[in-house]
């Protein structure tokens, strides 16, 4: 049963629409993300949850009651932004203290509480320092006190992580994830960060140009996305364009243009003459030195080496197959004893099962902007441009950052 509720939300700025008649369940204590690009309005979502946002159309339900036209100090959520909004001329302790105060807390409560916030972020020894003085993750984790002390029934967290450097990052991630088992409150987390996402969202919601593109736990959106978006966005794929031959049972058999006839397994009803579009994730792929044997529903394709690019424990490659570039991911275990290197200009078997591709809709010219291809062939090819396999890479830079929430 849903503790947060987004019902049919619809809010524009002018010609924009930011917020395209989004609906949303939310359970109670639980870490659910919107994830999305830059500008695909959930920065305006968490707006409108945190009450600084009054939506033209829809409505917000927390716990059962319509808190749309509550004011945000109505609602028992809090919200901690991406730069942190604590006060300088404050020390630890009071910024903290501050929502108590304002609310006429008695003294003693005050201080039993911001004791327990104090000891869960670890920063009692540093209660009386001015927040000037302490480094970026400790100002991130007393804005999380500040905001979990009012005791919310949902936290709202703004790209919370954005400022910091990567290995902080990766460290306020796992700190958060703790806070967040020891307090039990329902989080809604706003990133552009599919792997911040990935690792502390129970459910994670991918939005697209004000809509919900996909609703699932990370598992399912990695592994069975339902858009060309949401692959693309999600990790590193590779797309293929082909025409249905023969189905028998659950798979198909499928032309692809300029590359060759693939097994598929059917994710969704095809008749033959149809078109599919699929998304063949790089590790789903084995590269192998020698023509493996024939299995059934496996396709076995001979290509040549054009990149590879080494990663310590993987190496990442892209294979030439006829029109195609494929990305290829491998993961090493005993990369100098007993793997022979695959090296650049070398000629491999590409393996993969039918069960392994995804057949999604017609992917657009914007999902294929979201991947970054290699750079371009040496000598390249006049009639190259259409039908590559276009890899994204795992670290690229998303789109710009955003803009520091309310
Ligand atoms: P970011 O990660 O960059 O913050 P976002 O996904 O959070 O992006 P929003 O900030 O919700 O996106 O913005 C969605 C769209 O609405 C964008 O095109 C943005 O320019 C526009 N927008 C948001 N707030 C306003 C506003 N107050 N006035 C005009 N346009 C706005």
């Amino acid at each position: 049963m849903a503790f947060l509720e987004f019902d049919g939300i619809v809010q524009s700025f002018g010609q924009v629409k930011a917020v395209d008649n989004v609906s949303l369940s939310v359970k109670q204590g639980e870490v659910f993300s919107l994830l999305g690009p830059s500008g695909c309005g959930k920065t305006t979502l968490l707006r409108i949850c945190a009450g600084f946002q009054r939506p033209q159309a829809g409505r917000v339900i927390l716990n059962g009651e319509d808190i749309t036209d509550l004011p945000p100090d109505k609602r028992k959520v809090n919200t901690v932004f991406q730069n942190y909004a604590l006060f300088p001329n404050l020390n630890v302790y009071d910024n903290i203290a501050f929502g108590l105060r304002i609310a006429r807390r008695p003294e003693g409560e005050i201080r039993r509480s911001v004791d327990r916030m104090l000891d869960l972020i670890d920063l009692t020894e540093h209660a009386k320092k001015r927040v000037n003085e302490i480094s970026g993750g400790q100002k991130q984790r007393v804005a999380i006190a500040r905001a979990l002390v009012n005791q919310p029934k949902v936290l709202l967290l703004d790209e919370p992580l954005a400022a910091l450097d990567l290995k902080l990052r990766q460290r306020m991630l796992v700190e958060l994830d703790n806070i967040h088992d020891e307090v039990g409150i329902t989080f809604l987390y706003v990133t552009h960060d599919q792997g911040e996402a990935m690792s502390i969202s129970d459910t994670i919601a991918v939005m697209n140009q004000g809509r919900v593109e996909q609703v699932g736990n990370p598992v399912e959106i990695y592994e069975a996305p339902r858009s060309s978006f949401v692959a693309a966005f999600i990790g590193d794929t590779n797309f293929f364009d082909g025409t249905v031959r023969e189905v028998s049972g659950d798979y198909s058999l499928v032309d692809i243009d300029g590359f060759g006839r693939v097994s598929v397994y059917n994710d969704k009803k095809v008749r033959i003459g149809g078109l599919v579009h699929l998304s063949l994730r790089p590790e789903k792929l084995l590269i192998h030195s020698n023509r493996p044997a024939e299995r059934e529903h496996y396709n076995i394709f001979k290509g040549i080496v054009e990149e590879a690019v080494y990663l310590g424990s993987q190496t990442k490659y892209w294979v030439r197959v006829g029109d195609y570039r494929v990305a290829v991911m491998r993961q090493h275990r005993r990369f100098l004893l007993d793997e022979k290197p695959i090296i650049w200009n070398d000629e491999v078997w590409l393996e993969w099962s039918g069960d392994d591709g995804y057949m999604l809709e017609r992917y657009s010219e914007a999902d294929e902007a979201l991947l970054s291809l290699p750079d371009p062939d040496p000598e390249p090819d006049e009639d190259d441009g259409d039908n590559v396999a276009a890899p994204a890479e795992p670290e690229q830079p998303l789109p710009a950052e955003p803009g520091g929430g309310a």
